[in-house]
């Protein structure tokens, strides 16, 4: 993602436009692990040594709010933050503990098919996004 995108989207969104914003957002864009907010400051803190982990956390929970982030909960309860917005599953590396992304229209399409037909009592069925369970082959 270039920068004149990245300001883009922040401006879009309705958030006012910082270099700190700016640089979050980027390093959200280049990482596919969905990170944590420790990760994040990680990898931003060396170029920008001002910023601190409480900045961090702020500005990951400016940009969900503002709808240009999304934030999960990983199965040992860790908290991860995810760049892609559209609906999509994960695939859960119990050998690496990596998160990846997974996407199988046709799968989502097989679910939703199999929901209409047995319903749940009392719910409604809004967003198909599965943890797939696996490692490495
Ligand atoms: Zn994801």
């Amino acid at each position: 993602m270039t920068v004149e995108t990245a300001k883009k989207r922040i401006i879009e969104s309705g958030l006012k436009f910082t270099h700190q914003r700016m640089v979050v957002y980027n390093a959200l864009q280049v990482s596919a692990d969905h990170p944590t907010a420790e990760s994040v400051y990680e990898k931003v803190k060396e170029a920008n040594p001002s910023i601190s982990l409480g900045t961090i956390y702020k500005t990951l929970e400016n940009f969900v709010r503002a709808g240009i982030l999304k934030k999960f909960t990983d199965d040992v309860g860790v908290m991860r933050f995810d760049p892609m917005l559209e609906t999509h599953s994960h695939l859960y590396f119990t050998d690496t503990q990596e998160i990846k992304d997974y996407k199988d229209p046709g799968l989502v399409l097989l679910l939703k098919k199999y929901f209409e037909e047995n319903q749940i009592d009392n719910f409604e069925v809004e967003e198909l996004s599965l943890v797939i369970k696996g490692k490495t082959k």
